[in-house]
Parts: C-alpha cells; sequence; structure tokens
C-alpha cells in the first residue's frame, strides 16, 4: 500500500471512510513526509526499541515508526479512526493498537508487556488540548521512558525550553527541566497538517535524565515553591512564598533562605535556576519551614 505521507492520499483515506475531524480531540493530520523524517531523526528510534505513539489518527507516523523499530504500540482515542488504521497499518505486523484515552492507560503495565526490558521512546504529533498532562505524567509518572520526541504548540515548546530570566521561563520549564535535556528539533507551519491548526507548532525532543540535575531533598516542597513564584510573577519571592496557600512560610525565613544562597532579597522566581529553588526548597526544610500545616 502506497504511504499516507502525503496530502491526496491522507484526503483519499479521509473520504473513503467519510471521516469528520473531531476538534475536541485536537486532530490536525501531518501531511509532509519531511516533517516525519525530521521527527524520525530527532528520536533515533533504533530496530530493538519499543515506540509508544500517542493519537496515531490515520497512521501516518506509525507507518514511518513501525519501519524502523521492533515494535510500535499506538494508542488512540478515537474508535472513528480504528477500522482505518486496521486497513493503514495491515502490513506491519509490529503495530499494537489500543483504543483508549492515553491518560487513562498505565504506561508502566504497557512498558511491561511490551517493552522487553528496555524503556520506551515516546513519539507523537499530540493532541494539543492535553500536551501538559500527558508530557508532565509521563515525566513524573516513573514508567520506563528514555526519551520523548513530541510535536507541541511552538509556544508550549517554547517554554519547555526557556531559561531563567526570559518570557517564556516559568513552572513547565523547571518542572520539565528536572526531569529532561529539552532541545528544539524543528518548528513546523501550519500547512504541513489537515486540517491547518491555528497556531505554529514545534518538534521537541525530552532526552529524560538519568538522575535530576540538581539535588532537592523534598522535589515536592520544591515544585510547590515554584508555582508559588510563577503563580505571582511580578512580585518578589519573599511575598510570593509567604502569600501561597500551598505553603507554611513566613518572610523572615524566605529571607533566610534567600541570605543563605547569596541571592539579593528583592529577588523574583523568574530569575532563579532550578538549582537556587533546589537550595531554598533544602534550605527551608532543613530549618523545619516552607511546608503546610506547620503552624
Ligand atoms: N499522529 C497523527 C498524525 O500525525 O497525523 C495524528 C495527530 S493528531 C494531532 C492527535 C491525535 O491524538 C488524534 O488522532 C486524536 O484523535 C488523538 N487523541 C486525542 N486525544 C487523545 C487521548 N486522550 N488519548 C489518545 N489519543 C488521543
Amino acid at each position: 500500500m502506497e504511504k499516507l505521507s502525503n496530502p491526496q492520499k491522507t484526503i483519499e483515506i479521509l473520504q473513503k471512510y467519510k471521516f469528520v475531524f473531531q476538534k475536541r480531540y485536537g486532530q490536525n493530520f501531518l501531511i509532509d513526509p519531511r516533517v516525519l523524517e525530521k521527527i524520525m531523526n530527532a528520536a533515533e528510534i533504533g530496530p530493538e526499541d519499543c515506540v509508544l505513539e500517542i493519537g496515531p489518527g490515520i497512521g501516518t507516523m506509525t507507518q514511518y515508526l513501525a519501519e524502523r523499530a521492533a515494535r510500535v504500540v499506538a494508542v488512540e482515542i478515537d474508535g472513528e479512526l480504528i477500522p482505518i488504521l486496521q486497513e493503514t497499518l495491515a502490513d506491519y505486523k509490529n503495530v499494537v493498537l489500543i483504543q483508549n484515552d492515553i491518560l487513562k492507560v498505565d504506561i508502566k503495565e504497557l512498558a511491561r508487556e511490551y517493552g522487553n526490558g528496555r524503556p520506551l521512546k515516546v513519539v507523537a504529533n499530540l493532541p494539543y488540548y492535553i500536551t501538559t498532562p500527558i508530557v508532565m505524567g509521563l515525566l513524573e509518572g516513573g514508567a520506563p521512558v528514555a526519551n520523548i520526541t513530541v510535536m507541541v504548540q511552538k509556544e508550549v515548546a517554547d517554554r519547555m525550553q526557556a531559561g531563567p530570566g526570559t518570557k517564556d521561563y516559568g513552572a513547565l520549564s523547571l518542572a520539565v527541566q528536572y526531569y529532561a535535556k529539552p532541545y528544539i528539533a524543528a518548528n513546523v507551519p501550519p500547512n504541513c497538517f489537515i486540517p491547518r491548526p491555528n497556531v505554529g507548532s514545534a518538534v521537541i525532543r525530552l532526552t529524560r535524565h538519568e538522575t535530576p540535575p540538581v539535588q532537592a531533598e523534598d522535589p515536592a516542597l520544591m515544585f510547590k515553591l515554584i508555582r508559588a513564584s510563577f503563580n505571582q510573577r511580578r512580585k518578589t519571592l519573599v511575598n510570593s512564598l509567604n502569600n501561597s496557600p500551598e505553603l507554611s512560610c513566613t518572610k523572615e525565613e524566605a529571607a533566610a533562605a534567600l541570605e543563605h544562597l547569596g541571592l539579593p532579597p528583592a529577588v523574583r522566581g523568574e530569575a532563579l535556576t532550578l538549582e537556587e529553588f533546589a537550595g531554598i526548597a533544602n534550605y527551608l526544610a532543613a530549618h523545619g519551614a516552607g511546608k503546610e500545616g506547620d503552624r
């Protein structure tokens, strides 16, 4: 069967099945072989790998993945796409198709069943409406995942990769960078999809750290500090921590933590590195401060 990665073939299949795009599922299908090649290069799929593909759509990228990997497990929520996928993937015996919501799938279990003892590689043109829960679920959930190569909204890719002091830097940058090293592999314009999305897109690769790049004694406390500082971005860190309903931290305790780390008393969270957030969290934990319900 002719590959799907061109507009004519995609339209032919969609018409054959009278497929109606579901906006609520973030359906924008790739129709550009050059973009698919870029995704394959960024994902570095080898013949031993088991790939988890989230949202295969009509199977355009699944065909590329199946030609390179030992196995592809493709999880698609939309039941209307299943008969289409059964046709477009009929020649690829190494594809396992699962109809489910990826947010309800036990990925650890999936890795045990199909991973052959190796960590999964995740590759997807993501449904943009659930990018953050999918990516954070993969990073935080503890499933064996070596890397994640995904198409996301361009702004989201920029936020994941941003460093301190830039406008895109925020809680998502720090959460992603605690677990993985981000690298934007390509920017992708709307005309590479059917239908065209209203936003620009980018392919980002997240390579999981074997050990976190900073030593936080209590990562949950560090993430509370991070959320508190970016919820009130324009306030000083001392005020943000003191105002946070998630924390119990006096201004004096926050000021002492900053002084201990040699940071200016009026510093804002947006100027701090992950290492500095870890340092503040460690100081507060060691001095019995910071946790909610202490007082
Ligand atoms: N991979 C295809 C491609 O590149 O042409 C389709 C990508 S499209 C942007 C996103 C896909 O994710 C759609 O097929 C959509 O139905 C599916 N999807 C949306 N929400 C999902 C969910 N919660 N779980 C699994 N798949 C989902």
